[in-house]
């Protein structure tokens, strides 16, 4: 299995850290745009600006989490409050680029990941707020992962794995596929999408990490399902957001296959 071995680097610790911490900042300032943006058909070119005064936001309000607390949270403009969400998606993703890095060897295969986290948190965040998956993100979420993983199997050899990796993508989509025909809807097709991505990406893995991705990602949405319904009753509409559990399911899945395996002896 994967060694945890935490990435050597010749440059100082530190230094590393406060790198990955500014990159994981700027990828979550981007999925903000993105969350906005991309359900309402926007250009994502266009620069920020508030939401409520419509203002351009001056490049040094701009500046992720940085800005918020200078700001205070407020707009410069018209002192509106500026969501949350935006400086706790920038700290979600900058934590989030950290997993990879601890988890995995070889710099493709961690690439593979730190694209599936960006792309998943993404998702999981428009899942959450707007209740669709786009494809114009699922797509390339899947292009990313089967070409950097290709590329490590083209180098490393691992053609077994690559194999293994397509197999659970198929078999994982059709899964969900299914799941999404027999309940009409109460999964989406975009989780079907979503999911062929996570089955190339853990079965690279080999298939058990597959299933401890879809079992945790379904668990995980059933204890917080019970619980909303526990406290607020039934939704009148069935429109849960799956992406999140599947994403939070899939960032674990190795993590807890190396658990259970270690168990086992
Ligand atoms: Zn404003």
């Amino acid at each position: 299995m994967f060694s945890h071995t935490v990435v050597t680097t010749k440059l100082p610790v530190a230094f590393f850290i406060l790198f990955i911490l500014i990159l994981g900042l700027e990828f979550g300032s981007f999925i903000s745009v993105l969350i906005d943006r991309v359900p309402a058909n926007e250009n994502i070119n266009r620069r920020s600006f508030c939401p409520k005064c419509k203002n351009e936001l001056r490049i040094r309000d701009n500046i992720p989490l940085i800005s918020y607390l200078a700001l205070r949270g407020r707009c410069h403009y018209c002192h509106a409050e500026i969501s949350k969400k935006y400086p706790l998606l920038e700290i979600v993703t900058a934590a989030a680029l950290f997993i990879p890095l601890f988890q995995f060897d070889g710099f493709w295969v961690i690439a593979a990941w730190e694209a599936f986290v960006i792309f998943g948190i993404a998702l999981s965040a428009i899942d959450f707020q707007s209740r669709e998956l786009p494809d114009l993100l699922i797509g390339p979420l899947f292009l990313s992962v089967t070409v950097l993983l290709g590329v490590d199997a083209q180098r490393s050899g691992h053609w077994i794995e690559l194999r293994n990796a397509a197999m659970a993508s198929v078999f994982l989509f059709l899964l969900f596929l299914l799941i999404y025909m027999v309940t009409k809807g109460g999964i989406g097709l975009g989780d079907a999408k979503l999911a062929a991505s996570i089955g190339f990406l853990t079965g690279y893995h080999g298939l058990i990490s597959t299933y401890m991705a879809t079992i945790t990602g379904f668990t995980l949405a059933t204890l917080v399902g019970i619980s909303y319904i526990t406290a607020k009753g039934l939704p009148t509409k069935s429109n849960f957001p799956f992406a999140p559990f599947l994403v939070v399911g899939t960032l674990m899945s190795v993590w807890l296959t190396t658990i259970m395996e270690n168990l086992r002896f």
